[in-house]
């Protein structure tokens, strides 16, 4: 479960990013967050992952008031989410086994678990033909479904993903979106960001509505209306 209390973000030059939003995620729901560009979006998605503190308000995960935690204790919440951007961030000189396996070694996970773990994540983003390519080799759609598996290898509870199909042709941006559909499917709470139409109404889930830096509509079954 995740709850966002009253949350405001101003930043220094006391441009307010986020305005008392308030909202809770059950487990397992898929929600998209849309909006036009500078609404708040990215900033709503880095209060949860904690790599910015609100300026008032707080976030809960499981429970736990993450914006209170050492920064040892935020690793461990860190760990429960999964995070895919618009730009990939695959690690160019590391072949896609490599860059699945770096983020499982990161986490603490044995050699045999990578070694089972790797090839059953790609299976499930479809790709095991490309499992020793390097970034370079590979399409805008390939290149996102290696972040995804990265991204799910770890199983965490929850994965955000910052307009991932912003860099995507139409065909790609709807198999990327099965693919989210399916880790849904499979348990995974799902918070994606993005500005398609299309996605939107492909996935038909809860839609929540930002402008400038306020929620203006919480839709239970998606519909992209600005
Ligand atoms: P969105 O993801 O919906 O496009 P953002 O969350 O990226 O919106 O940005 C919301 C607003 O906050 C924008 O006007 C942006 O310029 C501003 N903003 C974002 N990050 C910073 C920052 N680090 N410093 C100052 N202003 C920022």
């Amino acid at each position: 479960m995740i709850i966002f209390d009253n949350v405001s973000k101003k930043y220094n030059n006391d441009y307010i990013a986020l305005e008392k939003v308030s909202f809770a995620v059950n487990p397992n729901e898929f929600v998209s967050i849309v909006g036009p560009s500078g609404a708040g979006k990215t900033t709503l998605l880095r209060m949860l992952l904690a790599e910015d503190k609100p300026t008032e308000g707080k976030v809960f995960l499981h429970d736990t008031d993450i914006h209170t935690l050492s920064s040892k204790d935020i690793n461990f919440v860190r760990r429960k989410i999964g995070a895919v951007f618009q730009d990939f961030r695959l690690l160019p000189n590391k072949n896609v086994y490599e860059n699945i396996a770096f983020a499982m070694e990161a986490a603490g996970r044995s050699d045999e678990e990578i070694e089972s773990d790797v090839p059953h994540v790609l299976e499930l983003v479809d790709l095991t033909p490309k499992i020793w390519n390097f970034p370079r080799e590979l399409s805008g759609g390939e290149k996102q479904r290696v972040a995804i598996a990265r991204a799910i290898v770890n199983q965490p509870d929850i994965i955000i993903a910052d307009e991932p199909t912003g860099n995507l042709d139409p065909v790609n941006t709807y198999d990327i979106v099965q693919i989210f559909k399916k880790i849904n499917d499979l348990g995974t709470t799902v918070i994606l960001t993005t500005h398609n139409k299309g996605v939107i109404d492909s996935i038909g889930r809860r839609v929540i509505t930002m402008q400038d830096g306020k929620i203006i509509r919480d839709d239970k079954t998606g519909k992209y209306i600005l």
